[in-house]
């Protein structure tokens, strides 16, 4: 790869296509994978361009751009999120897109990796506006998407609702209802119980894993989690509840810090009330950079990406970082960590919790079966410790860091499907 190709050189406002290539690359050379196979895995099989035209609601119009970028699917259909944010492009939907593909493999799912979204800020809309967008969205979409080929879900700026208006486009067109194109729905129209909460409570599993494997006993461990939207909020009220002593969350406006430990359940999560956490009565409040170089056991950071670079990393004082958000630490800011020694859990197995229980989703509308959200807690359970014990196997055996190791399991898993199903023509 050459700096030109990729945008040039090291830099914090790496895109996220940028990281996800470096990472490929630096992880390649951990495994005996064909390099025929690497290069393939270097370029997505497809980026579709579409434009979303928006009658607003005082009558003028404007017109969107979106996008879905769609990786690999050699395991099984393309899945990923679509996110609704303004900074949305092609370049990052390629990048998240291939974090997918990993994130399918390691979890060990039937699935590739997509992502897409549209470039807007869905906080510039009313209801009925995000309605038609998504459902003129859907409706461009239609010929790259469906249960058996590309699986959409929620992301940054989109939710339950939002799916359910782009499943119920793409089913009026279909002449059928048709759940399975998209996950993360309301579960009366065949979403899962438990989908909502599963990066989050992905998250507190791995950060209970890895808490247990330094052998520090959680009901000690202090966690400082930025981020309280669906992430963040159920990670920190799932480690809340096990024990573990939460003492600042944030979200846009700030953080709030109590080192006796937040009552998380008390403060109001983004989807309860949304950017609230700074009206919450705390002991202290600090700002969105301070939550990062607070002296705690683990980070979490769970907002969005690219706050962990060369310029913050060197005050970042947690012992352990798990990755909630998608690319949440620059590639220059994590081999400063490694070369501080400091463990970084990565997003593509810390957060995978929602792609799992997407697939758990999926089964149930091929099916037409609801699972109970005890059962879709005990097999988001065991697919996690399955996924965190062969990420765990690769770490010990070949000394790598956890990121590298949750490539090298995703990555031969990948390649292996590759190379059993050959090149054509
Ligand atoms: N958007 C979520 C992620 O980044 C979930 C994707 C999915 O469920 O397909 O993992």
């Amino acid at each position: 790869m050459s700096a030109d190709e990729d945008g040039a050189g090291e830099s914090n406002a790496d895109s996220a296509l940028v990281t996800a290539r470096r990472q490929l690359e630096r992880a390649a050379a951990h495994v005996d994978v064909d390099s025929n196979v690497i290069e393939r895995l270097r370029h997505p099989t497809r980026v579709e361009r579409v434009s979303v035209p928006l009658k607003r609601d005082d009558g003028s119009l404007d017109v969107y751009t979106g996008y879905r970028a769609q990786h690999d699917d050699v395991r099984g259909p393309y899945k990923g999120g679509l996110r609704y944010h303004p900074e949305v492009t092609s370049d990052e939907c390629i990048g998240l897109s291939m974090w997918m593909t990993w994130k399918s493999a390691v979890m060990d799912i039937p699935f590739g990796g997509a992502k897409g979204g549209v470039a807007v800020d869905p906080k510039q809309l009313s209801e009925r506006e995000t309605e038609r967008l998504t459902r003129r969205f859907a409706q461009e979409l239609r010929d790259v998407v469906g249960p058996k080929r590309d699986v959409p879900a929620p992301d940054m700026g989109t939710d339950a609702q939002t799916m359910a208006w782009f499943m119920d486009a793409y089913s009026m067109q279909s002449g059928e209802t048709t759940p399975g194109v998209v996950t993360g729905k309301p579960p009366v129209i065949g979403g899962s119980y438990g989908r909502e909460e599963a990066p989050g409570r992905s998250v507190a599993i791995i950060t209970r894993e890895a808490v247990d494997y330094y052998e520090w006993d959680l009901s000690e461990t202090t966690v400082a989690v930025q981020g309280f939207g669906s992430v963040g909020a159920n990670a920190a009220r799932a480690l809340d509840d096990w024990g573990a002593n939460v003492v600042s969350v944030s979200d846009v406006n700030g953080a709030i810090y109590d080192p006796d430990g937040l009552d998380t359940h008390d403060v109001p999560t983004h989807e309860e009330q949304p950017e609230a956490v700074m009206t919450y009565d705390a002991p202290e409040k600090i700002s969105n950079e301070e939550i990062l170089e607070l002296d705690v056991d683990v980070l979490v950071p769970a907002a969005v990406g690219n706050v962990l670079t060369s310029d913050n990393v060197d005050d970042v004082q947690a012992d352990l970082i798990v990755e909630g958000a998608n690319g949440p630490t620059t590639f220059a800011a994590d081999a400063i960590l490694e070369e501080r020694e400091v463990p970084v859990v990565p997003d593509i197995l810390a957060n995978a919790g929602g792609v799992t229980v997407s697939y758990f989703e999926w089964l149930q509308d091929i099916n037409r079966r609801q699972w109970t959200l005890e059962r879709v807690h005990e097999e988001l359970e065991s697919h996690m410790q399955s996924a965190w014990n062969d990420v765990r196997v690769e770490y010990e055996a070949r000394d790598l860091t956890w990121r590298d190791a949750a490539y090298v399991v995703a990555l031969q898993r990948v390649a292996e499907a590759k190379s059993t199903r050959g090149l054509w023509p």
